[in-house]
């Protein structure tokens, strides 16, 4: 995998490590979860890789195991937000028109209203 050093720069980079802070619901060596600033949803949380990764579009096969990861650990959030029976999102937005604001990959785990489909 190539290297990807943190980025002073970059917000998410200074949450992972809490130089800035947030309301963490997990974390492991791989990642950390928080809950959004600005919920969109009753449990709105953000999946976020510890290394500084710029979006989903710079995912390799070499990233299999963070995946698994994250989307395990999605599971067992949306389990313990007491989300999982009724069914919930998990989004990623990538570039300007994907709606992406913050360039670290993350994941939205969103659940506990009714979702339309398409998203807007
Ligand atoms: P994006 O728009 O890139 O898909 O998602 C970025 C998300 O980060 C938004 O939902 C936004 O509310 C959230 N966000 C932005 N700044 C902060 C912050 O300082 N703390 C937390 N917890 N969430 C943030
Ligand atoms: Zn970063």
């Amino acid at each position: 995998m190539s290297s990807r050093p943190r980025d002073p720069s970059c917000l998410f980079c200074r949450i992972v490590a809490d130089e800035i802070p947030s309301t963490r619901v997990f974390e492991d060596d791989l990642l950390i979860a928080f809950r959004d600033i600005a919920p969109r949803s009753p449990t709105h949380v953000l999946l976020v890789p510890r290394d500084h990764i710029a979006s989903a579009a710079k995912l390799t096969e070499d990233d299999a195991g963070l995946l698994g990861r994250i989307f395990a650990s999605a599971a067992e959030i949306a389990r313990s937000e007491g989300i999982a029976d009724g069914g919930y999102r998990i989004v990623t937005n990538i570039g300007e028109w994907g709606g992406q604001s913050v360039d670290h990959l993350h994941f939205h785990l969103m659940g506990g209203r009714r979702f339309s489909w398409p998203p807007g």
